[in-house]
């Protein structure tokens, strides 16, 4: 069985308190899991989905590690995902220079000001104009692997969310980050939200995209960026098997960095 790193709770924008998530973790067999609360910078959208200013991600911090006392049965591990914008590079590092962390999601939300998943921004008219948003996005996205601060790339196609899909032109965009992931040894998550969104039906990312993260020699590791404890370790029995597909045979452990086989 695989851990599950993307896990969110009442401490960002999650609905469950961490003690369900890690019953549902041990319910499934997991050896593993990662809570993976938002960290995102000052501004926009700061305390309604992330976990806001330094004393709140303290007490995040506090409730893993009393979290992975209770439960020696299973690995309880501490992560963030923190929202990569331009600019906050030195306010988030303050924050993360607070705690160790056992790893690090990165992700991108916004382009140019942007919360382009968010549900409001649906049928946002800045959609007219697909190509532009992804362009945007793998832009800001290859900056966030080039700080190096991170450990795995989340959701790595998001902008699909809402079912719109770019033109080939693209392809090289994906390429320049998978690129920038290999050089920089870090690795990708295969999310499996987008199975749980009929407007996606497949892990992010897609399947060619893993193919040739899989040719980089880029590592995979699993995440259900469950929002609820029942959605811990949702979908990965399928997206073990989009991983082999794509040639992959193991995952990271990121519990101490060893690659174990994929069931
Ligand atoms: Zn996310
Ligand atoms: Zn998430």
């Amino acid at each position: 069985m695989i851990g599950d790193y993307h896990v969110h709770t009442r401490h960002s924008d999650g609905k469950g308190a961490m003690a369900a998530c890690v019953e549902q973790a041990m319910a499934l067999g997991l050896p593993e899991i990662g809570f993976s609360d938002h960290l995102v910078p000052a501004g926009k959208d700061y305390e309604a989905y992330g976990i806001g200013p330094a004393a709140n991600l303290d007490q995040y911090v506090a409730e893993v590690r009393a979290t992975a006392a209770c439960y020696p049965q299973i690995r309880v591990l501490l992560g963030l995902e923190v929202d990569y914008v331009p600019g906050t590079e030195d306010e988030i590092a303050a924050l993360l220079a607070r705690h160790r962390f056992d790893y690090l999601l990165g992700s991108v939300h916004f382009v140019d000001g942007f919360g382009f998943d968010e549900g409001r921004s649906r049928d946002d008219p800045r959609w007219q104009d697909v190509d532009a948003i992804y362009r945007g996005y793998y832009r800001t996205l290859r900056r966030a692997v080039e700080t190096g601060r991170f450990t795995a790339i989340g959701h790595f196609d998001l902008p699909k969310k809402f079912g719109r899909r770019p033109s080939s032109a693209l392809t090289a965009c994906e390429d320049e980050v998978l690129a920038a992931a290999a050089a920089a040894g870090m690795v990708i998550e295969v999310n499996t939200a987008g199975l749980r969104r009929p407007e996606v039906g497949e892990t992010y990312p897609a399947a060619d995209v893993l193919a040739r993260a899989r040719r980089l020699g880029i590592r995979v590791v699993f995440g259900s960026d469950a929002h609820r404890p029942e959605d811990v370790g949702a979908g990965f029995a399928q997206a073990a098997a989009c991983a082999r597909a794509a040639g992959y045979e193991s995952t990271l452990r990121l519990s101490d960095g060893a690659q174990v086989r994929l069931p």
